[in-house]
């Protein structure tokens, strides 16, 4: 067999585990490949063995791997324009910035960062300059930095003044009248596989009811939930958005969209980055939005990911492995018993040549077209009856404990008004209102 590097992929493994990998984050919950090209959906190792990504690299492709209308236009960029100058504008930028605000309905300006992380935090940095207050609410994830490592928990965490509701209304409004008038803003993670359009809209009134900003973390929904994510077509009112995944093709990116006065308070907030102003990216995201207008791209994905979610569930179906599959077309879920199952499942997959996302989130790509879905409900199938050969599985509908411990693991999701919720609530107002209001206000100095 050819091998590019001339190691195996666990020889390869072990060199960058000397120098570079992290075990979890890289190796153990990743399956061990090393690539060293992709074209379209399809991966080819250091084995030049070819694997079909069923993950769209996280979300972070929208077209596919080498798109030609993308590859044209970064290699126009760099080749042509640079890839940064000395000021900070640049007509990519602009356009850009043009063409987001008007397909997004919370744009009137746009300021851009690198990744979903820096988007996030500019967001909440850009609600606290605006408003001079100092809590944020949150549920869900947006990304590691420090104001929201625990998004699993619901609580409230003193360093950075971040208390999350973990997507319960009655925590959201029991916060909000307590505190409303110290709230700079509430922040959420669109999860269409669990929480339908009217719960954000609800969200969303609340917010306005009581007077803060609400913003969408739509970092991966805005080119997956539907073309324009739950502000564009969901239609859900937000005072500002996050948009990353996708927009660049893979390139890094990320945009923070709302309404002027919010956004204008860029410099009060001392927000920076040598490195928000390269130009490439921003020619790959009008590249992609070029692409995607005629909403061709959308149809396509659309088809091909309904293909493979109903694919996916008559498979467990059939082998019976109990399941609950659901989301939208673009990012659905597929949950089982436990999460060790899901592994061995897509593990066995893996083997087969189709590379799932562990934890059971899927996305495909325009890259995708029937021989994609066809090979991957192959491989999934049989990686799926390889495990359950081995398992004594009583066939029949998923309890309903693992539907609702599901969304608690995966995003921090307390649904349920239960006991201990309730309990969890008061504890938390407890805490805010003990919290040091001296303590890093919005109105020091690092907040302009
Ligand atoms: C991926 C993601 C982030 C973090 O983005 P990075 O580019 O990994 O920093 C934030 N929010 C949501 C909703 C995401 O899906």
């Amino acid at each position: 067999m050819t091998s590019t590097t001339g190691q195996s992929n666990a020889e390869t493994i072990e060199r960058a585990r000397r120098v570079t990998a992290a075990e979890d984050y890289d190796i153990g919950t990743r399956f061990p490949s090393v690539f060293v090209s992709a074209q379209g959906s399809w991966m080819t190792d250091v084995e030049g063995k070819r694997i079909l990504d069923v993950t769209a690299a996280s979300g972070a492709l929208l077209l596919g791997n080498q798109h030609p209308r993308v590859v044209e236009a970064v290699s126009n960029a760099v080749r042509n324009h640079g890839a940064v100058f000395a000021s900070t504008l640049s007509p990519q930028r602009i356009e850009l910035a043009e063409r987001l605000v008007e397909r997004y309905p919370a744009g009137e300006k746009a300021v851009f960062c690198k990744t979903g992380s820096e988007a996030t935090t500019t967001a909440i940095r850009l609600a606290r300059a605006y408003t001079g207050r100092d809590l944020i609410l949150t549920s869900g994830y947006h990304g590691w930095h420090d104001w929201q490592l625990s998004y699993l928990n619901m609580g409230f965490d003193p360093r950075t003044r971040v208390a999350n509701f973990g997507y319960n209304e009655t925590a959201l409004r029991r916060f909000l009248e307590e505190f409303g008038s110290d709230i700079a803003g509430v922040i959420v993670t669109p999860e269409p596989a669990w929480l339908d359009t009217d719960y954000y809209s609800n969200l969303s009134s609340i917010c306005a009811e009581f007077g803060v900003l609400f913003i969408i973390d739509e970092v991966i929904t805005a080119l997956r939930w539907g073309a324009k994510g739950l502000n564009g077509t969901g239609g859900v009112r937000a005072d500002m958005i996050t948009v990353s995944k996708g927009l660049s093709n893979g390139h890094a990116l990320s945009a923070v969209l709302g309404r002027r006065e919010v956004i204008d308070a860029y410099d009060k907030a001392g927000i920076a980055g040598t490195y928000t102003r390269e130009v490439p990216p921003m020619a790959a995201a009008l590249a992609v939005l070029d692409e995607i207008e005629d909403g061709a791209v959308h149809e396509q994905c659309e088809k091909m990911g309904k293909l493979l979610k109903d694919g996916m569930r008559d498979v467990l179906a059939s082998v019976g492995i109990p399941a609950f599959v659901t989301g939208p077309n673009m990012m659905f879920d597929v949950v089982v018993e436990s999460e060790s199952l899901s592994w061995d499942i897509y593990r066995a997959a893996y083997d087969f040549g189709a590379y799932f996302e562990d934890s059971g989130t899927h996305m495909v790509t325009a890259a995708y077209g029937e021989a994609e879905v066809e090979h991957a409900l192959t491989a999934f199938e049989k990686g799926a009856k390889q495990v359950a050969s081995k398992l004594e599985l009583a066939p029949g509908d998923l309890p309903d404990a693992r539907k609702l411990a599901f969304p608690l693991e995966a995003f921090g999701g307390s649904l349920k008004d239960s006991e201990g919720v309730l309990q969890r609530i008061e504890d938390t107002v407890e805490r805010i209102a003990k919290r040091d209001k001296d303590q890093g206000n919005a109105l020091d100095p690092a907040c302009g």
